[in-house]
């Protein structure tokens, strides 16, 4: 086969600019900007000439005749086809790719899902805040320069008894930020049972290092006692802390010293005591059924003079770190030019506020805040829930006249989980719906539910695809089921 016939058919390929010109013609194309569009057409056309002389070169090596090479290519190099894969890549191109999910999983604050989902007044603030201007540090009474923390500050301190409090990017930002502040270069006091990981790499050893201090473990993984913090104490201690362990549970042989134990010996030796919470609660959700937690009130009052928790785990708030303690130490982490570094911005700030402002009336708390509503929703409820949309998905599925079985739908009664770093892997009854697909596998079925438009996200257990309510918002329901109409069919 000679090179002309290579040529010939290269030659075929619609150029850029005529393609551009018949671009602009078709509606489709009228909301993709231009630079796009462009990029798209150089992306199609190379896809096409590089498969053409791929094809060549095959064909050298096999002796296709010229005609059929020819052949092979008269689609791909066809105006239309080429229009249409530019226009599904330009789409592609433009798509968001932060989209909304429906999380079908039962766990509450799902690290992968956007952990807390903000209540209503949230997202009415941030609006608000957002979109205008605000005295986000200005001081409108004395008509001067303000601090961030004012939107907040009080409210913390009601609400947890501490005398100081202050907010940053997010909690490991706070952890940091508070070890730096408070022992850079020196000791740190740590039990060896809380030198946790909680996922995406947050470390306490590393996260000591890189914050400038020296860590000093005392005791073992199941016991340590308050001799062991006694006798690590030198003339370089900084700091003594103590860490929530918030996603596993020690049990069987254990020993650990409570923050009120640590905080009188601390007293003794004219140390701080510091507790990183985690997931820190406002209320004591042992009154709605779940495990007992200290509440961020406790830990203040028991004598921790800095506590860090999220706002986004149980606090069912924004993105944040809080630090909540006595005024001289809040102060002087204000002060630590890092403190800009890992600031809050106004967005954040906003949001937190509002949901602050609700946990002044517990009912309400629970009742708004979606992170709460969903923990604190009882078993009975979710009986509701599933029941209801069972019989949606039921009729959606029945509704042909044909005798092929589509699904074998169902309950069972599983279990939703509290979710990432809250609560120490915390499972809570709730009815679940079942899907034992009899035409696709159940894994299929989950992959398609994945990558359906809202992407839904459930869970299998033995070859059931599961979908608890507890986490469902309003309006999935019916999202749910037409895409189990449309996906166990084919
Ligand atoms: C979750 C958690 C952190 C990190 O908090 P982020 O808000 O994710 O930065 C730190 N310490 C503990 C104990 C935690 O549970």
């Amino acid at each position: 086969m000679d090179k002309n016939a290579l040529q010939r058919v290269l030659q075929k390929i619609p150029k850029v600019d005529y393609l551009l010109e018949k671009i602009e013609a078709v509606p489709d194309f009228s909301s993709i900007p231009i630079s796009v569009i462009k990029a798209s057409t150089r992306k199609s056309l190379e896809i096409i000439r590089n498969s053409i002389l791929k094809g060549w070169e095959d064909g050298q090596k096999n002796g296709v005749d010229l005609e059929l090479f020819a052949h092979q290519f008269r689609d791909e190099i066809g105006e239309d086809k080429i229009i249409q894969n530019i226009l599904s890549d330009a789409r592609k191109t433009i798509a968001q790719r932060l989209v909304p999910t429906i999380n079908a999983t039962g766990v509450v604050i799902h690290t992968n899902l956007g952990r807390s989902i903000l209540c209503q007044d949230a997202l009415d603030r941030i609006t608000q805040i957002a979109g205008g201007f605000s005295n986000l540090e200005f001081n409108i009474k004395m008509g001067k320069r303000g601090e961030r923390y004012s939107a907040i500050e009080e409210i913390l301190c009601e609400l947890t008894g501490a005398e100081s409090a202050m907010a940053v990017n997010n909690n490991a930002g706070a952890v940091f930020l508070s070890l730096n502040t408070l022992a850079k270069d020196r000791e740190v006091v740590v039990s060896r049972g809380e030198l946790v990981e909680i996922g995406g790499s947050f470390r306490i050893p590393d996260v000591m290092e890189k914050s400038g201090c020296k860590l000093k473990e005392v005791g073992t993984t199941n016991r340590t006692h308050l001799k062991d913090y006694q006798s690590a104490i030198g003339d370089n201690t900084a700091l003594l802390l103590k860490v929530h362990t918030s996603n596993y549970k020690i049990e069987g042989f254990t020993k650990s010293v409570t923050l009120s134990e640590l905080a009188l010996l601390a007293k003794q030796h004219q140390l701080p005591v510091m507790e990183d919470l985690g997931s820190g609660s406002l209320i004591d959700l042992s009154k709605y059924g779940l495990a007992a937690e200290p509440t961020v009130s406790d830990v203040v009052a028991a004598g921790a003079d800095v506590v860090t928790f999220s706002g986004d785990k149980l606090l069912g708030g924004p993105q944040a770190g809080l630090i909540v303690g006595r005024a001289d130490v809040i102060k002087q982490i204000k002060s630590n030019p890092l403190t800009r570094a890992l600031r809050i911005d106004k967005l954040t700030l906003a949001a937190l506020e509002a949901t602050l402002n609700l946990y002044r009336d517990e009912a309400k708390a629970i009742k708004e805040i979606p992170t709460l509503r969903m923990l604190t929703m009882p078993f009975d409820e979710t009986v509701k829930r599933a029941e209801k949309l069972l019989s949606g998905i039921k009729s959606v599925i029945e509704k042909e006249e044909s005798n092929i079985v589509k699904a074998v739908v169902g309950f069972a009664d599983l279990s939703s989980r509290t979710g990432g770093g809250s609560y120490p892997e915390y499972s809570i009854p709730s009815r679940c719906i079942t899907i034992e697909p009899k035409l696709i596998s159940a894994s299929l079925l989950e992959k398609r539910m994945r990558n359906y438009e809202p992407s839904i996200i459930g869970r299998i257990e033995n070859d059931r695809f599961i979908i608890d309510t507890r986490t469902l918002q309003s309006g999935e329901d019916e999202i749910i089921c037409k895409a189990l109409a449309e996906i166990l069919g084919t």
